[in-house]
């Protein structure tokens, strides 16, 4: 049975996608049939059904992923192995359009967004991973005169890929690519809310000339389906997952049982540092980014925005200006700045924090509602709200949408004490144009990244990964290769 996947060429023709897993190097339906749909966000329209893997599913998958372990996969020389990952990275080009289509439709995202940066850098993290092997090594050590140590590389094994929805195809390609990089087979379980572009992934790999069994897909949902049947596989040597902190400690319990190796991206409440003598204008064109891109639907977004006083004022006044700008609406209009939230769950979730922000106090200076003239699809208007401090809920919890909270500090020392009082560590903002400052403040926050006068500016080589409760480990560069690789030290006596 082959995957129902035609290049749609509009939003219209996608209906009827039908995602089905891949396992073994064949789209199959799940065993015993079931399905469940598949909703766009922006129109809350069934766009189609989406295999309901279970433990049967994960079965097969992993069995045949450790198959492939030893199969030709294995026998390729690292020459051929690029070259599959950059024939990997030329198709996902080739398919652009298509995928943007596929990844708005799954998610509520503009298009020019998931055109520009979703599938755009899906591609590059294959191009990327594909030139790193080329340069990885391992040490040797030379012990006096008695022996000499060298280490090699080998993969980790069957690794397991979890993933959120939100960025659903770049992180997917940010954990698959690194992995077959290091030569492991894989899982893939993407998050039940986006499968369409994993599917595609799928179908990419096998048509690049990935043999069978060295990537598989599961779909289906997390607790006690396919994502818990995953975790607690006994063959399954390593996961990596992404999303909310509370899943990463039920996994984490879970793969204690076969001790597995975990690498952990989570959640966070990441906070902007904003001193009076940063560039006005720069801070308020980032800001509005970092608040509100992909509905404020992204890991790395600063909702927690603290403004030095004398520029408060200011900052707020333009800040909120500019906000009421945002075009709210159809993913697919050129015009639109912040598309759908992902669900109708969520979007409950979402403004359950702006009714709780009044309870605590708050002042919501705009949003905090639906935008006038819709009503289907999960739109909600950016968010600002003032008035609050670190005891309330709103500051301390992730909400993850366009929500952001404004807050007044008077001096460096406050600030950072406000900042680190969080049990998550993922990243944070610092605008200044002092260079002492900007430096100790950087190195005074405690999170995975920091970002001075800007926000979200990645080189890949970098490490990547929360402090806290936001992550375990570290990905990018060589720490993806740590992560995706077994290091065995070989001591030969002289
Ligand atoms: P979830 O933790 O709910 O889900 C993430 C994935 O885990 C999904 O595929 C989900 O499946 C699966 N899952 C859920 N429960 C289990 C389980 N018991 N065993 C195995 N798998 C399970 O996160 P969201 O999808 O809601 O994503 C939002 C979160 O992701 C936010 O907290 C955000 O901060 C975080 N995130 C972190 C990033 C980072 O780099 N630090 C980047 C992007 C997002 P299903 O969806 O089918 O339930």
């Amino acid at each position: 049975m082959t995957q129902t996947v035609k290049a749609p060429a509009t939003k219209e023709t996608v209906k009827g996608f039908d995602c089905l897993h891949f396992i073994d190097g064949k789209f199959v339906p799940s065993k015993n049939g079931k399905v469940f749909d598949n909703i766009n966000p922006a129109t809350e329209e069934v766009i189609g059904t989406v295999a309901e893997g279970g433990a049967a599913e994960i079965d097969l998958a992993v069995a045949a992923a450790k198959r492939a372990l030893n199969g030709p996969w294995k026998k390729m020389n690292a020459n051929e192995r690029v070259a599959i990952l950059r024939r990997i990275a030329d198709l996902i080009i080739e398919r652009k359009d298509e995928m943007s289509i596929l990844e708005s439709l799954d998610t509520g995202k503009p298009t020019w967004l998931s055109g520009s940066i979703d599938v755009p850098r899906a591609a590059y993290n294959f191009q990327f991973f594909a030139d790193y092997i080329r340069t990885l090594t391992a040490e040797s050590t030379q012990h006096d005169d008695i022996a000499i140590n060298y280490a090699v590389r080998r993969p980790v094994g069957v690794v397991a890929l979890i993933n959120p929805w939100n960025l659903p195809l770049l992180l997917m390609t940010w954990k698959l690519a690194p992995a077959l990089a290091a030569g492991n087979t894989v899982v893939m379980k993407p998050a039940e809310l986006t499968p369409m572009t994993a599917t595609v992934l799928a179908e990419i790999c096998r048509d690049a000339g990935m043999p069978d069994g060295v990537v598989n897909l599961v779909h289906g949902f997390g607790p006690d389906s396919a994502g818990a049947a995953l975790v607690e596989h006994p063959d399954v040597n390593a996961i990596s997952f992404t999303g909310e902190t509370t899943t990463g400690k039920i996994i984490m319990k879970s793969a204690a049982n076969s001790l597995k190796r975990l690498s952990y991206e989570l959640g966070g409440k990441n906070p902007n540092l904003i001193f009076a003598d940063a560039d006005l204008d720069e801070v308020i064109e980032t800001t509005l980014k970092s608040s509100f891109i992909n509905q404020g639907e992204v890991c790395l977004c600063g909702s927690r925005i603290y403004v030095e006083r004398p520029a408060y004022e200011k900052f707020l006044e333009k800040f909120v200006a500019k906000t009421k700008e945002l075009v709210v609406g159809d993913p697919f209009d050129a015009k639109t700045k912040v598309g759908a939230l992902i669900s109708e769950e969520h979007y409950d979730r979402v403004t359950s924090y702006i009714k709780l922000a009044k309870e605590e106090g708050g002042t919501i200076v705009t949003g905090g509602k639906r935008p006038e003239g819709f009503d289907k699809g999960y739109f909600l208007e950016p968010t600002i709200i003032t008035g609050l401090d670190r005891k309330c809920r709103v500051v301390n919890e992730e909400i993850f949408g366009p929500v952001v909270t404004v807050i007044p500090f008077d001096t460096e020392e406050e600030v950072l004490d406000q900042v680190n009082d969080t049990h998550y560590g993922l990243s944070a903002s610092v605008w200044t144009n002092d260079l002492r400052r900007a430096h100790r403040v950087a190195g005074s926050i405690e999170a995975g990244i920091v970002w001075v006068n800007t926000w979200f500016l990645r080189d890949l080589r970098t490490p990547f990964g929360g402090m806290k409760q936001s992550g375990v480990g570290r990905e990018g560069g060589v720490h993806s290769f740590e992560f995706y690789s077994e290091l065995t030290n070989i001591c030969i006596k002289l």
